[in-house]
């Protein structure tokens, strides 16, 4: 695998790839890396010729200073992991690569940037969208694939993409799950032994809502839902939402596309999980 921690040189090299006719695919992460992940880097080597991932934890999309201290580093384990799934490329760039001082981003994404995930995580998407926008811009992917498991973020991406005519496909790529249901995460690792039994309360929970899906009562699978995780101990919800897959408002018996969606406290760590309950009807 080749490892580049300067957009110089990774352009310089991909800049001959495209020349050869290979298409280019790209997968945007955090680092520790896990089965979640390494989907991803799967599914874009079965529909492009090179594929690059990125280690990058972007400072600008922490909100708590906190977080990004104790945002887990593992990136001997991560190589390793790249080199046996066979990755291509990875670009490993230091944050003063990506950033100069004092640099100002705004983009306007409307109303999505500020629900769910934006009422909790203040400024977190301004974050995500100034870094993916870096991103795209060194490697100019063709493709670029993303976790279900950040559906907001998808949403986001998505309308970035569109709104600035970025050339670049977008995939989103189903959760994988622990083998008892709780979805991967780099912020797992943070759980105790106690924390790790009740965070399953969330996928268990979401299972629950999709197991008795009926669209004529949303509001009492949400009521039941927020009922199940308040009562479990250690955990502390955030939100609990049934919404339109589309825009992130509450959905209706109405709606086409319906996803439930969660995230709570569970000790310390913040966990997100969500399911989709009706899809391209
Ligand atoms: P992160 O390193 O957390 O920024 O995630 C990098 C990419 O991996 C994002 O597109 C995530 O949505 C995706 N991802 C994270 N967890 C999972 C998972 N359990 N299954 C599939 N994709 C995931």
């Amino acid at each position: 695998m080749k490892i580049f921690t300067t957009k110089e040189t990774l352009a310089q090299y991909l800049l001959q790839t495209r020349a050869m006719g290979k298409t280019i695919g790209f997968v945007p992460t955090m680092g520790a890396l896990h089965a979640g992940h390494l989907s991803l880097i799967e599914q874009a080597q079965q529909n492009n010729d090179e594929v690059v991932c990125s280690i990058f934890v972007n400072p600008s999309q922490f909100n708590d200073p906190k977080d990004l201290e104790k945002y887990p580093r593992t990136i001997e384990a991560d190589i390793k992991m790249l080199e046996q799934v066979k990755c291509d490329v990875l670009f490993n760039p230091a944050v003063n690569e990506i950033y100069d001082d004092n640099e100002q981003w705004h983009l306007n994404t409307g109303e999505l940037e500020y629900l769910l995930e934006g009422k909790f995580r203040p400024g977190h998407y301004q974050g995500v969208t100034q870094v993916v926008y870096k991103l795209f811009n060194i490697v100019k992917p063709d493709t670029a694939y993303f976790g279900q498991k950040d559906y907001q973020q998808f949403l986001i991406i998505s309308k970035m993409a569109e709104q600035l005519n970025m050339p670049v496909k977008l995939v989103m790529c189903p959760i994988r799950r622990e083998a008892d249901g709780l979805a991967m995460s780099s912020r797992n690792i943070q759980l105790t032994a106690e924390d790790r039994v009740h965070a399953l309360i969330l996928s268990k929970t979401l299972n629950r809502v999709k197991d008795s899906f009926d669209r004529n009562k949303l509001a009492e699978l949400k009521q039941e839902a927020d009922r199940m995780i308040s009562k479990e101990p250690g955990v502390e919800l955030e939100y609990f939402e049934i919404a339109d897959g589309d825009t992130l408002h509450q959905a209706n018996e109405k709606t086409k596309n319906i996803i439930a969606l969660v995230a709570a406290r569970v000790g310390i760590t913040r966990l997100i999980d969500n399911v989709l309950l009706v899809h391209g009807s």
